[in-house]
């Protein structure tokens, strides 16, 4: 303490500031003036005559432990050293709030340098977002896109079929004419109707059989299946209980050997190739294969080729050089053997065919085979019949 209140409130001998502990203010009875506790108990112990510090008034037979506090100057002390702490406390309340306002200031501009940033990172995220819708955008435009051409490519598709069907359709009901045409011919000439026949839908084997008297029950809607200017007819071979398959010959509508030989497939003029076996494999001048048939059983149990129509073909416009699969006539123009036929098998080389009528179409393979075996006469041909160009149930 620096002002002369202050230089009351301490003691004069050691400077202690008064407090109510240890530096209690004893009053000097005879002189009024005030020291601490501790300085007048050692000058009564030390000093022999025990004199005031300041005015030098002695006080003798007076004990410093009797002598009255001075509680006046105590209390003054003690709100001067309140008044110390609190203006300490105000010192320092001022310094923490300076520190807390430059703390206060610092944290306020790195905020705002946040809140910049998360501004600018609102921005961009704003930017993302619409380059995110974009891209949706655009995927449902490219999936779209993709739908319409799926949907294109499948109205492609439908058209090309229905071409195909209006094509075939158009061909079959052409086809159809001819054959009604050729049905009603032969009906008018015949005095009999014609015999139950085979005609197997063209899919597989296991289609159920159809009789003709079925079949002509069925005109007009079944002309459609039939395909007059090429019928394929089918042979299904077995030896014994051992079926080997089924083969399949197109034949050449226009000329009569192959009306013939789909007449003795059916039945339609009496007997047919059916449970007939085939005859021999002959060699050709050229080394040439030919696996020969066409003995069908009569109604006596002999077998016979008799020819049943009459102009077969023969030579001449009809020679065609020999190619593998060719099925031609094979009577020599000898009589009664006009029924026979020979099957072009394995490699061929230079010769010719007198009348080939038609071609084998399916089971090569089997015919190859067959024409290989030493005795070809067990192989019988179980069943045969016209192959209609769809299923007719
Ligand atoms: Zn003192
Ligand atoms: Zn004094």
């Amino acid at each position: 303490m620096s002002s002369g209140l202050d230089e009351d409130l301490n003691c004069a001998v050691c400077c202690e500031t008064y407090e109510e502990t240890k530096y209690k203010p004893v009053l000097l009875p005879q002189c009024g003036h005030s020291f601490c506790c501790p300085c007048l108990l050692q000058l009564e112990v030390t000093e022999t005559k025990f004199l005031c510090p300041t005015c030098r008034t002695p006080h003798l037979g007076h004990s410093v432990s009797k002598m009255p506090i001075n509680y006046a100057l105590l209390s003054i002390s003690k709100k001067m050293l309140i008044q110390e702490q609190k203006d300490d406390f105000f010192k320092l309340s001022k310094h923490i709030k300076q520190q807390l306002k430059e703390e206060q200031e610092s944290l306020s501009q790195r905020l705002n340098a946040i809140a910049t940033e998360i501004m600018d990172l609102y921005e961009q995220s704003k930017i993302l977002k619409e380059f995110i819708n974009e891209v949706e955008e655009n995927e449902k435009i490219a999936r779209k896109s993709q739908d319409v051409l799926t949907l294109k490519s499948s109205l492609c598709n439908i058209t090309h079929i229905l071409t195909k069907f209006n094509e075939v359709t158009k061909d079959m009901s052409e086809s159809a004419q001819s054959f009604q045409s050729t049905i009603t011919q032969h009906i008018g000439k015949s005095d009999t109707s014609w015999p139950l026949c085979r005609i197997v839908p063209g899919c597989i084997n296991a289609w159920p059989k159809v009789p003709w008297k079925d079949f002509m029950n069925h005109l007009p809607s079944a002309q459609l299946l039939l395909s007059p200017e090429n019928p394929t007819v089918f042979f299904d071979l077995a030896v014994g209980e051992i079926s080997l398959g089924r083969i399949e010959i197109q034949l050449w509508g226009h000329m009569s050997r192959a009306q013939h030989f789909l007449a003795l497939c059916l039945g339609t003029l009496g007997p047919t190739y059916k449970d007939s076996s085939f005859d021999r494999v002959e060699k050709g001048h050229n080394r040439n294969r030919y696996l020969i048939g066409g003995y069908y059983n009569t109604n006596n149990g002999t077998t016979s080729a008799q020819g049943m129509m009459e102009d077969l073909e023969w030579g001449g416009k009809y020679d065609l050089p020999t190619r593998k699969g060719l099925v031609a006539g094979w009577s020599f123009e000898a009589p009664g053997l006009e029924a026979t036929f020979g099957i072009v098998c394995g490699e061929t080389f230079k010769d010719s065919l007198f009348c080939p009528f038609g071609e084998v179409s399916s089971g090569m393979n089997l015919l190859d085979n067959i024409s290989l075996r030493e005795c070809v006469t067990d192989v019988k041909i179980t069943d045969c019949g016209l192959i209609t160009l769809v299923n007719m149930v």
